[in-house]
């Protein structure tokens, strides 16, 4: 594996209007948690942006909407805002995430200049009803085939410390193996009051060994810790490169605040990494 770090930036394009009920997700209106909520953001503004990440070192640039997944409006915004960057900053590689989607709605994506769409699988699908009813894990996984057979990347992976058992993470992870996304972003739960799950952070050791187990199953794939790596590694976060991640997103999260993106990119440097500058593992 080479010294490269890919780094990848997330805008929350539509926040916080989401009438699903997964139990980590504090954009979900049932929770009523305490996060900025906005029907869409202006494309001048999400331009502006994608610009800063570009300028910030990202090489991939993630357009997210709330909710349970594509409809014609949104696949037209999210279609409008692709073009506009796509047209402005050529080199940054655009990623979709916005829930469950047909075959039709991604080829729409597809062709206003998406390379890549991200839909986790989450957890176990074993695991999955304890933490949404509302839809289901065949759901998620068909709408990663749904990407793979429309000749997107795949980017799928999943939250732990959800209260999930290590043969949930087990289960996730051959779910993970048979998909073989290109890219799989480990999110680590971030507490919050309003969110009916208990109020911790998984143990470092154990959230260490899943970056671990993760290489160890798909040697070759690009792994990203993404939401909770400052809340749970805390000052030992760069050691997840030790364990097998070699990608981070930088910036803010989706409704939580990350490291400035100088921190990182200097952090990684000083470790003797490189910065990628494409998206070819
Ligand atoms: S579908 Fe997505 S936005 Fe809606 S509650 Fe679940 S994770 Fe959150």
């Amino acid at each position: 594996m080479s010294n490269k770090i890919y780094l990848c930036a997330i805008n929350n394009i539509q926040s916080g209007t989401c009438n699903e009920d997964c139990k980590f997700c504090t954009q979900s209106v049932k929770h009523k948690a305490n996060i900025q909520r906005y029907r869409s953001k202006s494309i001048d503004e999400i331009l502006k942006e994608a610009q800063l990440a570009y300028q910030h070192k990202a090489i991939g640039y993630c357009l997210v909407t709330a909710g349970a997944g594509l409809d014609d409006k949104k696949v037209e915004f999210v279609s409008q805002v692709a073009y506009t960057i796509k047209k402005a900053i050529p080199q940054l590689s655009l990623i979709a995430c916005n829930g469950i989607a047909s075959i039709e709605q991604l080829k729409e994506l597809k062709k206003a200049g998406i390379e890549h769409y991200n839909h986790n699988l989450e957890t176990s699908k074993e695991f999955y009803h304890n933490i949404c009813t509302t839809h289901s894990w065949d759901d998620r996984f068909q709408t990663c085939l749904n990407i793979k057979s429309v000749g997107l990347n795949l980017c799928s992976g999943g939250i732990f410390g959800m209260g999930e058992s290590i043969d949930d993470r087990k289960s996730l992870i051959n779910s993970l193996v048979e998909l073989d996304p290109m890219s799989v972003p480990i999110n680590f739960f971030h507490p919050n009051k309003a969110l009916p799950l208990p109020y911790e952070t998984l143990d470092i050791a154990v959230a260490f060994d899943i970056i671990k187990n993760l290489r160890s199953a798909m040697p070759k794939t690009m792994l990203m810790v993404a939401g909770g790596r400052e809340i749970t590694f805390q000052k030992q976060q760069y050691d997840i490169f030790k364990y097998g991640a070699n990608s981070i997103v930088i910036g803010d999260y989706l409704t939580t605040s990350g490291n400035l993106a100088s921190l990182d990119i200097q952090n990684i440097l000083d470790r003797g990494y490189t910065i990628a500058t494409n998206c070819k593992i």
